[in-house]
């Protein structure tokens, strides 16, 4: 079992600048496009904007490697 940090995408969650704040989806990388519709928080604690599709990919990660 894994602890999920899951959201849904607040600008207020992101220092100014940075491509989450811009609408990017972040734990896509940088191929995908798409707006984020989640702000999930990855092993390092930083947030991450995640869009419907990648947030499957942040979950695999946390199943994958725990907490
Ligand atoms: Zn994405």
């Amino acid at each position: 079992m894994a602890l999920l940090e899951i959201k849904f995408w607040d600008v207020g969650d992101f220092n100014p600048g940075t491509k989450s704040a811009e609408g990017r989806c972040t734990w896509g990388g940088s191929s995908c496009s798409n707006k984020p519709e989640f702000t999930v928080t990855d092993r390092t604690g930083a947030n991450l904007g995640a869009c419907g599709e990648h947030v499957l990919t942040y979950i695999r990660d946390r199943l994958t490697h725990g907490a």
